[in-house]
């Protein structure tokens, strides 16, 4: 069995062993108690050593060069979890996006940097903070991290009072000011294929990425990891495993986070 298969099947494990099965985890996406999907409501003070936590690399420059795949991943994302295209980027709901390296590492740049990192494309996402500043802020919980580190939602909680977005310095959350179930000025549905697995939202709620824990649940990989893992441009797993492969991808590339000095320890790294 090739390693990258048999960590998966570990991490697929893990998940399963923190009660995260794919029932449990739809009713919380349903709007089911969280706590009965054995979940925790509330983020860690501090970066969790102890446990598992699941995390991100994302290799800069293979998007940058491949700017078709870094495509291909956000639609795959954007059209399993029903991301409503609203054809304004103003209203824009985004999970998985491309943002200019300057905004995206806005606050960590300098002025002697390499003028070939400027507007390189980076693809952007919810960092899934160890300490959350989102999950602090909700007043309902509707978002809250749990035992594997994912920071979810629970749609139904959501009273759209848009404190999570205020919070998260990272603009890695969107409000629907729109109902993502209609259609525009011309009738064409602003979800073009709606995926019956996954559950759609309603206007005035916020989303955000998942880390695709209804996916994890049933032993696979993130969507966006699924289409670029080929090409060794995203990693996935726990970085509490020191033999993990996003471990060992850590250990040995060179990589950044967004915005370490805020102490929000992003799960999501960079190699650049
Ligand atoms: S990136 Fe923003 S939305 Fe995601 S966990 Fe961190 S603070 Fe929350
Ligand atoms: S908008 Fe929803 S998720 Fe965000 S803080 Fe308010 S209730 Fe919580
Ligand atoms: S991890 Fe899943 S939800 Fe998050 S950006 Fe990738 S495909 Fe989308």
């Amino acid at each position: 069995m090739k390693k990258d298969r048999r960590d998966f099947l570990k991490l697929a494990g893990v998940v399963a062993a923190a009660g995260i099965g794919a029932t449990s985890a739809f009713q919380s996406l349903l709007g089911g108690e969280a706590e009965a999907a054995g979940l925790a409501r509330v983020g860690a003070a501090k970066k969790s050593t102890d446990g598992t936590r699941l995390g991100m690399a994302i290799d800069i420059r293979k998007f940058a060069d491949n700017q078709e795949l870094a495509q291909r991943c956000i639609e795959a994302c954007h059209s399993i979890h029903n991301v409503p295209d609203f054809r304004n980027s103003k209203d824009e709901i985004k999970w998985l996006w491309n943002e200019k390296f300057e905004n995206v590492f806005a606050k960590d740049t300098h002025t002697r940097q390499s003028p070939a990192l400027q507007g390189l494309p980076v693809l952007t996402l919810c960092n899934h903070c160890d300490n959350p500043p989102c999950v602090r802020a909700c007043p309902t919980k509707a978002t809250f991290k749990k035992d594997d580190g994912i920071v979810g939602m629970d749609y139904h909680r959501c009273i759209g009072c848009r404190f999570c977005m205020a919070a998260c310095p990272y603009g890695a959350r969107s409000f629907n000011w729109r109902d993502p179930r209609g259609t525009d000025d011309k009738g064409r549905p602003f979800i073009r294929e709606l995926n019956q697995k996954y559950p759609s939202r309603t206007r005035g709620v916020v989303e955000k990425c998942n880390f695709c824990t209804e996916r994890l649940a049933v032993g696979e990989l993130p969507a966006c990891v699924e289409v670029a893992a080929p090409h060794d441009a995203m990693f996935f797993g726990d970085l509490n495993d020191p033999n993990s492969k996003i471990s060992r991808v850590l250990r040995e590339k060179f990589t950044i986070q967004r915005r370490p000095s805020l102490g929000t320890y992003p799960s999501v790294f960079y190699i650049i």
